[in-house]
């Protein structure tokens, strides 16, 4: 199957007035419906912007329903030539892959030491009194569909004895998070400066 391509140009007002900027755009589509779109040059008409800007964008991305479109939304720019917008820091919300990540991300040492003792105490998964043992066995009912206590207990105490290998836990997770807090912010304070010297292009056909 082949990819149908229809180049076009679009243009949008330069920062000065006096000229514009040339957006040289395509759109390919092909049988499957799948459709990709780019550019692949951008020309200054105006010499007073090119001595003074380059082209520069910035792309965020949002959650929407698939319908909705990608996901992800675009605005581009004539930036000072010195200045660079920077790229957007999102925040991490996958830590660890495994089913015991899981398991060790949410839940402290001690949290899994009681609750292995309240399995053990308590012997069925419908009896536990905690509230982190409820979720463990949520966890591993849901990853690996295992309800049992008696597989559920060896389990936990095989992630305990291990507790220190595993990278991610409620306490490196949170300080992680503060961290990229302060990133995340002073990334967007020094995004919102460059584009506060910008100017925002909107093209058109
Ligand atoms: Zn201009």
């Amino acid at each position: 199957m082949s990819w149908e391509r229809t180049d076009y140009d679009e243009q949008s007002p330069c920062a000065c007035g006096k000229g514009k900027i040339i957006k040289h755009s395509y759109y390919e589509d092909d049988d499957w419906g799948r459709n990709r779109s780019g550019f692949t040059g951008i020309e200054i008409q105006c010499s007073d912007c090119k001595a003074k800007y380059h082209y520069d964008s910035i792309t965020r991305h949002y959650s929407c329903p698939s319908w909705e479109g990608n996901g992800f939304y675009t605005k581009e720019y004539l930036v000072p030539k010195e200045l660079k917008i920077p790229t957007v820091i999102t925040a991490k919300t996958i830590f660890g892959s495994g089913f015991e990540e899981d398991i060790v991300c949410c839940l402290t040492k001690k949290d899994l030491e009681d609750a292995v003792i309240d399995m053990q105490l308590n012997k069925y998964s419908t009896r536990v009194q905690k509230d982190q043992s409820r979720k463990i066995i949520d966890i591993c009912n849901k990853r690996i569909h295992v309800r049992s206590l008696k597989r559920i207990i060896p389990i936990l105490q095989e992630i305990i004895a291990n507790y220190e290998q595993y990278e991610w836990n409620p306490v490196t997770i949170a300080e992680y998070k503060q961290k990229e807090a302060d990133e995340i912010a002073k990334n967007e304070s020094n995004i919102a400066d460059v584009i506060s010297k910008s100017y925002e292009l909107h093209f058109s056909r």
